[in-house]
C-alpha cells in the first residue's frame, strides 16, 4: 500500500519534471530567440489587456540596460579641471586699425546653459569677437561654458561674486569678491581676466584703487540696451543704430533680467551686427577695442 503510493507518487513527479523541463526549453528558446532583456513585457502586457492606459504609447521604456557595462569612474588625478595656462587660440586674428570704426558687444552676468550658448552660436556664424563679464557663482555652475568662450576667441571680464554695489563694500570686501571670481574663471578656462564691470556701473575711487591693485581695468559702456527690462526688439536695435559711435561698447546681458526678457537679446543680435556691419562697424572685444586706442578714458578707466 505505502510502495504502490511511493511508486506512483513517484511516477507522477518524474511526469511534472518532464513537463516542467520541456516547457522551461521552449520559454528559454523564445526568450533567447527575441528580445532577451528588453524588459517590455509589463508595459506590453498592460496596454495589451487595456487595464492601464499609459500616458506613452512607446512600447520600448527609456531604463534598457546599456550595452556596454559602467566602468567605474576614473579615480581623479590632480586638480579637477587642470588648465593650461598658455593654451590660448592660435593667433590669427589682424591687429584692428586705429581708423577703423569698431565697437565691442558685451555680455554681462553670465554664464548660463540657456542664452549664453545661443549668444555663442549667433558669434559663431556671424564670425564676431566679444566680451563677457561674469559672475563668480554662474562659473563655478558652468565651467565648460566659460572654457569655450575662451577657446572660441572672447574676452573675459570679471563682474564681481556677488553682484553687489561694490561703492557699498570696504576694500577688503572688495577685494575678495573679484579674487574669488578671478580664482572661479581661472579654475574654468585656465586664465584670470585683467577687465571688471562693477555691477550697476557703481564705480568708486576704492574700487579704482582695488583695481589698481590687480592691475585691471573697470570698463563701462556707452550704450545700455536695456534687455534686461524686457525692452522690445524694434526698441533696442533703434537705440543701439542711434546712439553707436566709433570705439563704442556696448551693453547686454545672457543671464538675469526679467522673465524671457533675454529672449528678445538672441533677435536682436542678428539685426544690430547688420545693421552696424552695413554702417561700416567691427566688431572687436574690449581688449582689441583698448588696444587699437580707442576706447574712451571715461568708459575704460
Ligand atoms: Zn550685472
Amino acid at each position: 500500500m505505502r510502495g504502490r503510493r511511493m511508486k506512483r507518487n513517484r511516477a507522477g513527479l518524474f511526469v511534472v519534471l518532464v513537463l516542467i523541463a520541456t516547457l522551461g526549453g521552449i520559454l528559454m528558446a523564445k526568450e533567447w530567440g527575441g528580445h532577451l532583456f528588453s524588459g517590455s513585457s509589463i508595459p506590453e502586457a498592460a496596454a495589451a489587456e487595456g487595464a492601464t492606459p499609459s500616458p506613452s504609447p512607446s512600447p520600448t521604456p527609456s531604463q534598457k540596460p546599456s550595452p556596454t557595462p559602467t566602468v567605474p569612474n576614473k579615480p581623479e588625478t590632480g586638480k579637477p579641471s587642470d588648465p593650461t595656462p598658455g593654451t590660448k587660440p592660435p593667433a590669427t586674428k589682424p591687429t584692428p586699425n586705429k581708423d577703423e570704426k569698431l565697437v565691442a558687444l558685451t555680455f554681462d552676468d553670465g554664464p548660463d546653459g540657456k542664452y549664453t550658448p545661443q549668444v555663442l552660436e549667433l558669434l559663431k556664424k556671424y564670425k564676431i569677437k566679444a566680451t563677457f563679464f561674469l559672475v563668480g557663482p554662474q562659473v563655478e555652475k558652468y565651467p565648460d561654458t566659460v572654457k569655450q568662450i575662451v577657446d572660441e576667441g572672447h574676452s573675459i571680464g570679471n563682474h564681481t561674486w556677488s553682484h553687489k554695489d561694490m561703492t557699498k563694500l570696504t576694500k577688503k570686501a572688495q577685494g575678495e569678491e573679484i579674487d574669488k571670481t578671478q580664482n572661479a574663471i581661472f579654475k574654468a578656462a585656465g586664465i584670470k581676466p585683467h577687465l571688471m564691470r562693477a555691477p550697476f556701473g557703481a564705480l568708486s575711487d576704492t574700487l579704482l584703487e582695488t583695481l589698481a591693485d590687480r592691475e585691471m581695468k573697470h570698463v563701462y559702456w556707452t550704450v545700455d540696451t536695456k534687455d534686461w527690462a524686457g525692452t522690445s526688439v524694434a526698441e533696442m536695435r533703434k537705440n543701439v543704430l542711434a546712439h553707436t559711435r566709433s570705439g563704442g561698447i556696448l551693453l547686454m546681458h545672457t543671464f538675469g533680467g526679467r522673465k524671457n526678457a533675454l529672449d528678445h537679446t538672441v533677435k536682436l543680435l542678428p539685426l544690430i551686427i547688420g545693421d552696424l556691419s552695413k554702417k561700416g562697424y567691427k566688431f572687436v572685444t574690449v581688449d582689441e577695442l583698448i588696444d587699437a586706442g580707442q576706447a574712451h578714458a571715461s568708459v575704460v578707466k
